[in-house]
């Protein structure tokens, strides 16, 4: 049995970055990108008009003062997306709108606000009143990004913004890292599926929902397997069927059947496989009978049948893995510092993770249980958001006592999110 760290530390060890994969930039929230983007064009692409109003010459308005107006003659009018062939001279102006190419010979934009326009027989007048300053209202090709220049570093994380300035750019591809392919198999003859009515004896196979969803919090691909009987012949099918799966699985859950118990078959079944074992068990609870190997490059994690050991060892061990491999760099939950509100206390060596509520108060944290802490449990882990570390040499912690605290769900005004 080796500690809470140590496993931590060799799964983590033994997990590598997925390669690159080309993405359309559409549907790239999230990825960590591959590659560094330069820019391909200049933002804006041309200089063009901030404002709806008039293209000027500047220097045409500096007899505007409080008793005098300007007469311009209105020669064209522009709009967003198309181009005027025109060539402002001495006294004329171009109506033009936000977004529009900026005229030839203009070097400002009066607002239409503070313009009056008129009619004399057929030619279209503007009257203007306010001075306005050389390229006021006027967007300067390249100002907002310069091409050739290095736009988003490798390494990021696409956030809309990122999608937003790659449309600008019209990139419609980009390298990100993979996410990982994630088969999971629930082992255990007492399993019965959702849509089945439950018969004494059995009980309806909530790790599989657990696990995939869980896969899917951390934005792993997940393949279901389905469950089997603890039966050897049916359990090695299906790893068979997993470990040839197409695509290739990156990482194999394998939900039960790795404690002691007679019908426990998964280690063995594993190891005459090949399985390159790593570790079986951790001195924690819930989920001490944890099991880590490699087969054919898959990552394999044998987690406990208890659905709270099941849940506790995915999120402790398994979420990281899934991080690091789709290159993120934070690969572990918060962990902050709270005021225990009612003692606990535990009689092993081992580390304990009990299932928490933890709150804002007032600038510090608050954490108490949440409820039943049996690994069979899992009211405690819906009433909860937090796994309160009770550390394996402890064996009292007391009321106010400060203790580590990590969030595996998000708090909003200190409530779960
Ligand atoms: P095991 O790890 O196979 O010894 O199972 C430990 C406990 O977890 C037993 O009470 C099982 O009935 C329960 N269990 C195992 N697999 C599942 C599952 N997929 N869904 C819910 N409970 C399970
Ligand atoms: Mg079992």
């Amino acid at each position: 049995m080796i500690d809470f760290k140590n496993a931590e530390k060799i799964i983590l060890e033994n997990t590598k970055v997925l390669n690159l994969m080309s993405i359309k930039t559409k549907s790239s929230l999230n990825y960590v990108l591959g590659e560094n983007i330069y820019a391909p064009i200049d933002l804006p692409p041309f200089n063009n008009s901030a404002m709806d109003g008039y293209a000027v010459k500047v220097r045409d308005l500096e007899k505007v003062d409080a008793s005098k107006n300007v007469v311009l003659e209105v020669i064209d009018e522009v709009q967003a997306g198309n181009v005027s062939k025109k060539t402002i001279k001495y006294m004329q102006a171009i109506k033009i709108m936000t977004g529009a190419k900026l005229p030839k010979g203009a070097d400002g934009v009066v607002i239409l606000e503070n313009v009056k326009e008129f009619m004399k027989g057929k030619k279209k007048y503007i009257q203007i009143n306010t001075k306005i300053n050389k390229w006021q209202n006027i967007r300067f090709k390249g100002e907002d990004v310069k091409k050739g220049s290095l736009v988003i570093p490798c390494g990021r994380i696409i956030r809309p913004q990122e999608i937003a300035i790659l449309a600008a750019m019209g990139i419609e591809n980009i390298n990100v890292i993979r996410r990982p392919n994630i088969g999971i198999l629930c082992t255990g003859s007492e399993l019965i599926d959702l849509n089945k009515k439950l018969s004494d004896g059995k009980i309806y196979n909530s790790n599989g929902y657990a696990l995939y969803s869980l896969i899917l919090k951390y934005n792993g691909i997940p393949f279901d397997f389905g469950f089997v009987n603890d039966n050897k012949n049916e359990i090695h099918k299906k790893i068979n069927l997993a470990l040839n799966f197409k695509p290739r699985i990156d990482i194999f859950i394998v939900s039960g059947g790795v404690s002691v118990g007679d019908y426990d078959f998964v280690k063995e079944i594993l190891l005459k496989k090949g399985l390159k074992l790593k570790f079986h068990k951790v001195a924690i609870k819930p989920g001490k009978p944890l099991l880590f190997g490699i087969l054919n490059d898959i990552l394999i994690f044998g987690v406990p049948g208890n659905p709270a050991a099941t849940f506790t060892s995915f999120e402790n061990f398994i979420a990281p893995v899934i991080l690091k491999m789709q290159g993120k760099e934070k690969l572990h939950h918060p962990l902050v510092k709270a005021k225990l509100i009612h003692p606990i206390t535990k009689r092993d060596g081992r580390v304990h993770f009990i299932r928490g509520i933890t709150k804002a108060n007032n600038g510090y944290f608050i954490t108490t249980p949440s409820g039943g802490q049996s690994s069979g449990m899992l009211k405690s882990l819906v009433d909860g958001n937090s796994l309160i570390i009770f550390p394996a040499e402890t064996k009292k912690l007391k009321k106010g006592e400060r203790v580590f605290v990590k969030l595996i769900d998000k708090l909003k005004n200190g409530e779960i999110l």
